[in-house]
């Protein structure tokens, strides 16, 4: 139904009328609700599910904010905008540079305006390399920001901002504050309401059909109508369709509504996409961090990534390998097995020598004592002359026994969550093949494709920072819109 639209003209009852509706009440949806509201319109938040959080509820809590935000600042971690936007610009996949410098221009302020809403953070760091730290503090390396190339373009900077609160899904401690706000201003929301279709009226979006239980409702959006109901990998027509790479022993991360409905129904009105092809893949090997002193390689015996990047990015580059082959390689000396089981990352075997491992892991003759024998010379003069690996993780993988883990996509589990959704400009309007705003209609969060666009220019919080950045945009945005008329 999604793939269709409705001509106003066909409507015979509008069940309700609001200046903007928002489809969906996750982190975009509440922050766009927020926003819109205190803009002075009258807001309606759809939401297929009996309440808000979505999967924004069940992340990790990680903001990705920089600049010099009050938490930078308080650890004595200097950042500014244009370094921001150097590293974003650079490591994002296909960057749209007014919405890279929009979100670093705004970004302390952004951070600011998340306080403000009840979001808490504390003012210190943790600084070991991490998948998502269980405990309270804040300011954390979450991106490749120390990798090369990236650490020569902008100067290296921790930006994951964390939200305070043990153990995992913090996420759920921002929606309580941020949903607690909805509340309180009492934006109106229509729950367990599963937008169905948009209303059309001479190409301009104004309303949405809804099913609510066994009832059809057409619902009239005055001013706009905002997507924000999230990611698509959870619908697996649309996975086999655009990123087809992830069948098998991989999967999607994140409530079952992120089926991408929303993408489908800014299709159903003439929307581009963009990198729906790309996720946010993992299986990180570490913590613990010392696993990152090994190297990664494939069924050549080859390296073919720097081994302390980003989870997200040595993931991306294993599954392009041939037959997504690869092995973590270690020596006696920085052995452990990687914490995270849910992984399933084996342990091959042991072996005294590099040539016997090599042999063990059915490597062509000589390729793992070649890739080792250079690896060793360039640890040992603190220096990768391949992959530029940071001096920090780099020693001779010398002291036997070896050992290896096999870290093969498809053999270990690969979880995901999609990338890829509705064309936006900086104001947050959905744009057509041309580039041109569809009237009426903008979206936000992980329906929309902004910053984070590929696995291999991942950060932690380039989700939620981007989705509640933009989320406020949107909703400025529509009630402008409605102040305008
Ligand atoms: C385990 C996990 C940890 C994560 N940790 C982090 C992290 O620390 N930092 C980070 O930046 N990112 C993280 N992410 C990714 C991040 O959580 C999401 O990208 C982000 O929350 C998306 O926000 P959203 O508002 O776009 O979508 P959602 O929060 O999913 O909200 C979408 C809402 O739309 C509703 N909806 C869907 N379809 C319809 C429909 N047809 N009609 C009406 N409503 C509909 C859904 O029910 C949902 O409530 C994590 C993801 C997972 C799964």
């Amino acid at each position: 139904m999604q793939n269709q639209t409705i001509n106003a003209n066909d409507v015979n009852t509008w069940h309700d009328t609001a200046d903007v509706i928002i489809l969906g009440y996750g982190i975009a949806g509440a922050c766009a609700a927020l926003e819109a509201k205190r803009a002075g319109a009258d807001v309606l938040v759809v939401e297929r599910a009996s309440g808000g959080g979505g999967t924004s509820a069940t992340s990790s809590g990680y903001f990705y904010l920089g600049g010099g935000t009050a938490v930078q600042k308080a650890t004595g971690d200097e950042d500014d905008a244009d370094n921001m936007f150097r590293f974003l610009a650079t490591s994002t996949a296909a960057p749209d540079s007014d919405i890279v410098k929009r979100y670093c221009d705004g970004s302390v302020e952004h951070f600011d305006w998340l306080e403000a809403q009840g979001v808490p953070f504390e003012r210190t760091a943790y600084r070991e390399k991490t998948l998502s730290t269980l405990t309270t503090e804040c300011l954390t390396s979450t991106g490749n920001e120390k990798v090369w190339p990236y650490r020569d373009i902008a100067r290296p900077c921790p930006r994951g901002h964390r939200v305070a609160m043990a153990g995992d899904a913090a996420g759920g401690k921002a929606m309580e504050a941020l949903l607690g706000q909805c509340a309180s201003e009492n934006i109106r929301t229509s729950c367990d309401s599963q937008a169905i279709a948009l209303i059309v009226d001479a190409g301009r979006v104004v309303g949405v059909r809804v099913r609510q239980y066994d009832s059809i409702k057409d619902l009239k959006a005055d001013k706009a109508v905002i997507i924000a109901t999230g990611a698509f990998g959870n619908n697996p027509a649309m996975v086999a369709k655009y990123a087809p790479q992830m069948q098998g022993n991989t999967y999607p991360i994140g409530i079952p509504y992120n089926d991408g409905a929303g993408i489908e129904l800014g299709i159903s009105v003439g929307a581009a996409t963009q990198a729906m092809q790309n996720v946010m893949p993992t299986a990180s090997f570490y913590p613990p961090g010392q696993l990152l002193k090994g190297i990664v390689v494939n069924n050549r015996g080859k390296r073919f990534v720097a081994e302390d990047s980003y989870h997200g990015r040595t993931a991306s580059f294993v599954m392009e390998q041939p037959e997504g082959k690869a092995w973590l390689i270690l020596d006696a000396e920085i052995f452990a097995y990687p914490e995270l089981e849910m992984f399933g990352h084996s342990l091959v075997d042991g072996w005294e020598t590099v040539e016997q491992m090599e042999a063990g892991l059915k490597l062509p003759p000589g390729a793992l004592q070649k890739t080792l024998t250079e690896y060793n010379r360039d640890a040992a003069a603190g220096e990768d002359r391949r992959f530029f690996k940071y001096k920090d993780w780099l020693k001779p993988l010398d002291k036997a026994p070896y050992a290896a883990f096999d870290i093969s996509f498809q053999k270990s589990t690969y979880f995901f969550f999609t990338l890829g959704g509705l064309k936006v400009s900086a104001r947050a309007e959905v744009l057509d093949a041309n580039g041109t705003a569809i009237p009426g209609l903008l979206a936000a969060g992980a329906c929309a494709c902004t910053i984070p666009q590929d696995g291999k220019g991942y950060a932690s919080g380039l989700s939620l920072g981007p989705a509640s950045f933009f989320g406020r945009i949107a909703g400025q945005q529509a009630a402008q819109a409605a102040r305008r008329d």
